[in-house]
């Protein structure tokens, strides 16, 4: 049954009525929600639901109508987010697992997860207790082989699942493992879902070749009521008539299972189909019907795979099918789970500051050393480019326009932000600076500290107000009683800590920026929303604008413009980017400084082979009172 709390119960009446259900036999499990917070009561026991709702704190007690309870709907409305190390999975977001069927030896699974890796895979996968149909097939390397396993998940930084088929082998398994895969002939394995349940680490619960969905979830409960909540259902196919796949696919069964319980679920589509060709296709449309993530089995000699050859994809299959991945997430409203970046040694603490050379050119950008703007320097020109970090915005400009730096980066717009006006107004007054191109980046937060200190340490977050809001759910949920204080600039906040030797309290800024300090990432990817990207320009004196640009021939102008007073002046003007085809991305309107009431709109448009941007300008500017192209360049995404 769900207990309803009142709003503002106390812990005494909470804890209260905690140990009246327990000591009636209850298993007890509190949840957090949104609106309300409930206690979930599961048990054998049968108690009169009103000797409950008499209790001081308790607004209401319901009961759950499906047998599975814990696993419900019914009781946890919001998705549970399963966090395998530092990967999450669920809610928006869409982890990719993969690897071989089976580890095979040390070089085996070292050479397919630095592949599966670089393609863009969260989780490595590898069997090392191999539950075969013959006994006389390859039964898995057993502990050499989690052991391998093991080594190359610390070799490329992933967590590693691996299957689990005894009892006997969950404690030594917990040694090398970040997540238990109960294959689909266990998945009804009563005694080995106790066993894996009580270590409470997180479980891949795969769904049995017979099992209705019911049942999958009674085993998902099984584990839940012996003491995990960190389960990842898996769809991998069923037992039908149709034999020209290895099982049928049940792709329906991801909305249904969705409507039915709060933990995540996957699919793979490599067990499913059995078929090499067929793996792809299937796995966009688990994704498509709204799955938290695929596992797929990867092999770079498939042909010599001692398990499951014909239906492990090729590295560059599966390379291809993390693009296609990625084009597909924004379609379903999820963001592809990514790895911590890899940061270039030049941003490492330690890299020297004298790697700027005499007379170099050099990138100025606005922040600390390890800002954000600094590593999509170090991607879009070289990593050991030399840089020029600059307070204000104002100043990238001024060191650009008085060639203290040759190009600039600087952010234009952030995806929940929104628009960097300032950026935009400088850009209007800088006549000789033009941009040449345009960078993208996740913004990816982390809960930073200086080495040593713990998370109940902290009592103050340092970061900017951005930083801050962007972060808002975790701190609630984690740091309730830090004090957040707003500072200047992410990086700027973890230079603080680092400088004066903080130990009780975090900075939320980049990885680059922990790199860059030495300092620690206590907690990565904490922002609420994945979706957080930040699009920067390049900019440069127009003299420059030839030397940037690359083979490509540009596919985007920025344009700024002032219309005349009069009805329809604006309109005149989208008229003629449409007449011209022009696809305008962005449209703006900023106020002219020392023109009251009077604005200048700012016009981003797609630029293609058969636009000819000269021959457009002159019929822009008789239409406008003033008129600029800020500059043309190849867009980011
Ligand atoms: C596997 O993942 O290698 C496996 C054996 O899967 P399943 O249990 O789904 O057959
Ligand atoms: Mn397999």
């Amino acid at each position: 049954m769900i207990i309803i709390l009142k709003q503002g119960v106390s812990a005494l009446e909470k804890n209260n009525i905690k140990k009246t259900l327990e000591e009636k036999g209850f298993i007890v499990k509190e949840i957090v929600g949104k609106e309300d917070t409930v206690l979930g009561a599961v048990g054998t026991a049968s108690i009169d639901p009103r000797s409950i709702e008499v209790l001081d704190g308790v607004s209401s007690v319901v009961p759950i109508s499906k047998p599975y309870k814990l696993a419900s709907r019914e009781l946890k409305k919001e998705d549970t987010i399963v966090s395998v190390r530092n990967v999450k999975i669920g809610g928006s977001r869409i982890a990719v697992m993969a690897g071989p069927c089976a580890v095979e030896s040390e070089d085996q699974i070292m050479r397919i997860a630095e592949k599966v890796r670089e393609a863009g895979a969260v989780i490595l996968r590898g069997g090392a207790f191999k539950p075969r149909t013959s006994p006389y097939s390859f039964q898995g390397l057993g502990e050499e082989g989690l052991k391998y396993l093991r080594k190359a998940g610390d070799a490329f930084d992933m967590p590693v699942t691996t299957e689990v088929v005894s009892p006997k082998d969950v404690a030594l398994m917990t040694e090398y493992i970040d997540m238990f895969q109960i294959g689909a002939r266990n998945m009804q394995n009563f005694e080995l879902l106790k066993e894996v349940g009580k270590t409470g680490m997180p479980v891949l619960l795969k769904r049995g070749l017979c099992a209705t969905i019911e049942e999958w979830l009674m085993a998902a409960e099984y584990l839940m009521a012996s003491g995990t909540d960190q389960i990842v259902l898996c769809e991998r196919g069923i037992r039908t008539f149709e034999k020209a796949t290895r099982n049928t696919l049940d792709c329906s069964a991801i909305p249904v299972v969705q409507k039915l319980t709060h933990l995540p679920v996957i699919g793979d589509p490599s067990h499913a189909t059995g078929i090499r060709d067929m793996v792809s296709p299937m796995a966009l449309a688990l994704i498509a019907g709204g799955a938290s993530g695929i596992m797929v089995e990867v092999h770079d000699h498939p042909e010599k795979a001692l398990s499951d050859g014909p239906q492990s994809l090729y590295p560059e299959q599966f390379e291809r099918l993390m693009r296609d991945i990625e084009a597909l997430a924004p379609v379903v409203g999820k963001a592809v789970e990514k790895m911590p970046r890899r940061i270039p040694a030049s941003m490492k603490e330690g890299a020297k500051e004298s790697t700027i050379k005499e007379g170099e050119d050099l990138v100025a950008f606005q922040g600390e050393r390890g800002a954000f703007s600094e590593l999509v320097i170090r991607r879009t020109f070289n990593e050991d480019q030399g840089v020029l970090p600059c307070k204000e915005f104002k100043d990238v400009f001024d060191a650009v326009a008085k060639g203290n730096a040759k190009y600039g980066v600087l952010p234009i717009e952030n995806t929940i932000g929104g628009t960097i006006y300032e950026n935009l107004d400088l850009l209007n007054v800088e006549d000789n600076i033009t941009v040449v191109g345009e960078a993208q980046l996740r913004v990816i937060h982390n809960l930073i500290v200086n080495p040593g200190v713990k998370m109940e340490d902290i009592k103050r977050v340092y970061s900017h107000p951005q930083g801050l809001k962007q972060c808002k759910e975790f701190l609630e949920k984690n740091l309730p009683n830090a004090s957040l204080i707003p500072f200047y600039d992410t990086s700027g906040s973890v230079k603080y800590l680092k400088e004066n030797n903080i130990m009780d309290a975090a900075a939320i800024a980049g990885s680059p920026a922990a790199a860059h300090y030495g300092m620690c990432v206590l907690k990565q990817s904490i922002e609420t929303n994945p979706k957080n990207y930040t699009r920067f320009y390049v900019i440069t004196r127009k003299e420059n604008a030839d030397v940037f640009k690359s083979a490509a021939k540009p596919n985007r102008a920025s344009m700024t413009f002032s219309v005349p007073d009069k009805p329809g002046a604006l309109f005149a003007v989208l008229d003629i980017l449409q007449k011209h085809g022009l696809n305008m991305k962005k449209l703006e309107s900023r106020p002219i400084l020392g023109k009251p009431w009077e604005y200048s709109f700012f016009v981003e448009t797609e630029l293609s082979d058969e636009h000819d941007l000269d021959s457009i300008i002159p019929v822009l500017k008789e239409n406008t009172v003033s008129f600029r192209i800020l500059g043309t360049y190849t867009a980011a995404h």
